[in-house]
């Protein structure tokens, strides 16, 4: 039997790495590790962007400042039509915050309009207030809530896209809509930043799990692992903000 493995590309970790957006990496090998598969994390970096995407199988991108969001979407601009093959293929592209934002079509801040990739036919306004917090959602693709933090200017209008959860507490894309994130073929992308998979980690396996169905046919599921940390910890949240 050959061994199974998965290529994760983090794109931009010297850009995008606010509240340590990088331990989402280490959960998903953590994870596939732990059940006897292989991960290759592969990144894409600010000094070398010439990787090519055909390998990946999953795709993650982190959040970051207005500044710094701006010099990757010159960087990702050029892989474009890489990336809208990739997603329209089933390809995994998880995006966080300023990752998510430059997904959409702009991005516009007090003082520019960032060009995005337009892979979501989404947009974000900057607004004069930052949403911060701890975030509760109720999502269609668990029964258990995805807890989180936020921290954003932007305002992301999801026209008639999926949301990712709907608002239980915390602000969300707009702190007016009541839903969070966007999930379209197999994007998930969402405003909860730093350890969002470690805290929720059916979130994790669902990603790990599209990932594992594209590549290998004879993929069946995963085991199950011991999460009793985790969900104590996710469940703590839940209990906390819901005020149960
Ligand atoms: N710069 C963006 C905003 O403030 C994204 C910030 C972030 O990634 N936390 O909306």
């Amino acid at each position: 039997m050959v061994n199974k493995e998965l290529n994760i590309v983090h794109l931009y970790p010297d850009l995008l790495n606010l509240y340590g957006d990088k331990g989402n990496i280490a959960c998903m090998e953590h994870r596939l590790k732990w059940r006897g598969i292989g991960a290759n994390i592969l990144a894409c970096t600010n000094k070398d962007n010439s990787m090519n995407l055909e390998k990946a199988d999953i795709i993650f991108v982190g959040g970051g400042s207005d500044r710094e969001q701006e010099i990757v979407c010159e960087l990702l601009l050029k892989k474009k039509d890489e990336l809208i093959n990739y997603v329209e293929n089933g390809g995994v592209l998880v995006a966080v915050c300023g990752g998510y934002q430059l997904l959409g079509k702009y991005y516009q801040t007090a003082n520019s309009k960032i060009e995005g990739l337009g892979i979501l036919d989404i947009y974000t306004d900057a607004g004069d207030t930052r949403l911060i917090g701890n975030v509760v959602l109720e999502s269609e693709l668990f029964e258990q809530k995805i807890t989180g933090f936020e921290n954003h200017a932007g305002r992301t209008y999801i026209g008639n896209h999926t949301p990712l959860g709907k608002v239980l507490y915390g602000h969300g894309n707009t702190g007016e809509s009541g839903y969070e994130g966007v999930v379209y073929k197999n994007i998930i992308a969402t405003y909860l930043h730093g350890p969002l998979l470690p805290k929720n980690p059916m979130l994790c396996d669902h990603i790990l799990g599209c990932a594992m169905r594209r590549k290998y046919e004879d993929f069946n599921g995963f085991a199950a692992l011991d999460d009793t940390l985790e969900n104590t910890a996710n469940k703590y949240i839940e209990d906390r903000f819901l005020k149960k």
